[in-house]
């Protein structure tokens, strides 16, 4: 599933392709990824011009001549920047350029291709937290100050903090030694400090490499962020690089995560 490292790497090379390029036809094989019925989206996007495109959490938001393109993945899947010669096997969505380019959005399961006249109008954005990369450490403070329940969840909650999903929490979280069932109240200053600059860090790898090899960009590569950059996340009944203790893969809520018991006391 993308995160927050694959759509910045997503967006900046989609603004780098496409913007100045012109919406002709819309093909949908999935209407129900649509926001609004399939003739009023082809409708709304035949004959704009993208102007920008920015990451937002997991979500791609493309800036058009009229309204808004936002995109999102869900629980996997590939936006890919092709022509109708070459298309993948496997695509939801076809986006036609009146240059001749496609753009081929598959989604493994189910994803979101939605058109809205305004950013305000959308609310599946609009009500997102501030992207974990944009925090200061006074504002992660800020936002933790006073919550209550696991730190993990907290990290999950998109309204809360966006981009972060269950790849992503796991090595951080062993950073700073924090058990992922902690609750927020019981975190130092330390804590959270370590906490921040360990989520800040390995996002930022992540960025630097384009992405987890278990995600493609744009055009079908997949990332550089493998086994050889994460700490536990690709452990299994193996030992602790620290301490040598043997990694426990715990249950939290709907997910998993991957826990040393001596250097991430509950
Ligand atoms: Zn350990």
């Amino acid at each position: 599933m993308p995160e927050l490292p694959e759509i910045y790497v997503m967006a900046l090379d989609m603004r780098k392709e496409l913007v100045g390029r012109t919406f002709g036809e819309v093909e949908v094989l999935q209407p129900k990824c649509l926001n609004v019925p399939v003739d009023e989206f082809q409708t709304a996007l035949r004959g704009t011009e993208i102007h920008d495109i920015t990451p937002r959490g997991k979500w791609v938001r493309v800036a058009l001549s009229q309204g808004w393109l936002l995109l999102c993945l869900g629980m996997g899947g590939e936006i890919l920047l092709t022509d109708r010669d070459h298309l993948p096997e496997k695509y939801r969505l076809i986006f036609d350029f009146r240059d001749g380019a496609s753009l081929a959005v598959n989604f493994w399961w189910f994803g979101f291709s939605h058109h809205a006249p305004t950013l305000a109008d959308h609310k599946m954005t609009a009500e997102l937290g501030p992207d974990m990369l944009d925090l200061s450490l006074d504002e992660f403070r800020a936002l933790l100050n006073g919550r209550k329940g696991a730190i993990k969840t907290f990290l999950l909650d998109q309204k809360r903090i966006a981009g972060i999903g269950n790849v992503y929490v796991q090595d951080p979280l062993f950073l700073a030694r924090i058990h992922p069932l902690r609750s927020i109240a019981s975190l130092s200053d330390a804590d959270i400090a370590n906490l921040w600059a360990a989520l800040r860090e390995t996002l930022q790898q992540s960025i630097d490499l384009g992405g987890s090899a278990w995600e493609q960009n744009l055009y079908g590569e997949k990332g550089q962020w493998d086994q050889r950059h994460m700490h536990i996340l690709h452990l299994e009944n193996e030992p602790c690089p620290i301490c040598g203790a043997m990694i426990e893969n715990i249950r939290t809520g709907s997910t998993h995560t991957r826990v040393c018991p001596v250097c991430q006391p509950l």
